[in-house]
This record gives C-alpha cells, sequence and structure tokens, in this order.
C-alpha cells in the first residue's frame, strides 16, 4: 500500500495537479516535470506519485517504484533529446547534500557539458 500524500508537500500536490508544474511525461506510478528554476538547458524531475522523503526510503520501502523512476529518468532524457550527448541523473538526499524538497526526485540535467565533481 503507498503511503497517502502528505498534506504540506509540494511535489504531492504535483503529483495531484493541486499545483500547477510542466509536466513533460507522466505514468500510473511517476510523473515528470520542469524543475522551476533549471541548472542546464533541460532540467527536469521526475517524481513518484507516492510520497517518500527520499530515494533512500523510496528504495527500501517500494523498489519496484524505485526502478520505475530509474526508468523515466532514462526515457525522458531520451525524449529530451540529451541522451546522445550525456546526461546526469541526481538524488540529493538530506538538507547537507542540498535537498530542499523532502519528496523523494530524480534530477535529469543535460543540454550542456557538466563538470565532476559539481562543486
Ligand atoms: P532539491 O534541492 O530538493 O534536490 O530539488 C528541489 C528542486 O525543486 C529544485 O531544483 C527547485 O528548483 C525545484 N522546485 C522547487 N519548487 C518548485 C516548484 O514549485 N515547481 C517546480 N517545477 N520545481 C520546483
Ligand atoms: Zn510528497
Amino acid at each position: 500500500p503507498s503511503p497517502p500524500h502528505q498534506p504540506d508537500c509540494l511535489f504531492c500536490k504535483i503529483a495531484t495537479g493541486d499545483v500547477p508544474a510542466t509536466v513533460v511525461r507522466e505514468t500510473d506510478t511517476t510523473v515528470a516535470f520542469r524543475d522551476i528554476n533549471p541548472q542546464a538547458p533541460t532540467h527536469i524531475l521526475v517524481i513518484p506519485r507516492a510520497h517518500y522523503p527520499d530515494a533512500a526510503a523510496l528504495s527500501a520501502a517500494d523498489p519496484a517504484i524505485a526502478a520505475d523512476v530509474l526508468r523515466e529518468a532514462g526515457e525522458t532524457a531520451a525524449q529530451e533529446g540529451i541522451a546522445e550527448t550525456g546526461y546526469r541523473i541526481v538524488f540529493n538526499t538530506g538538507s547537507g547534500a542540498g535537498q530542499t524538497v523532502f519528496h523523494a526526485h530524480a534530477h535529469v540535467l543535460g543540454g550542456r557539458g557538466l563538470q565532476w565533481p559539481p562543486g
């Protein structure tokens, strides 16, 4: 059983359509939408519809949906035309790593050269 949507969670509201977003792909279990503050020419967030606070909690509780998120990240990159030149899938985990929204999400970043480590 999926956990209920959290009433104060921004990404739960995007998943239900209560907060608008530019959605680029949807499945029964995931939504992919453009980041409001893009850090690259293509910057998309892929979320599970179900609320988990971060990727580790998601993958521990529901590995099938975690796999859906990863697959959709790759499909989104292909759809956006960044698969050929290369892209990054990032799960910021914990505030010290820059996580600001505590609903699991994959960043899909591409369309420019990406340095490693990002700094
Ligand atoms: P985090 O810092 O938690 O890894 O990533 C959260 C991301 O959500 C940030 O890149 C931020 O720009 C994005 N974001 C925050 N609020 C909104 C919003 O209302 N709509 C969209 N589309 N993205 C948002
Ligand atoms: Zn949520």
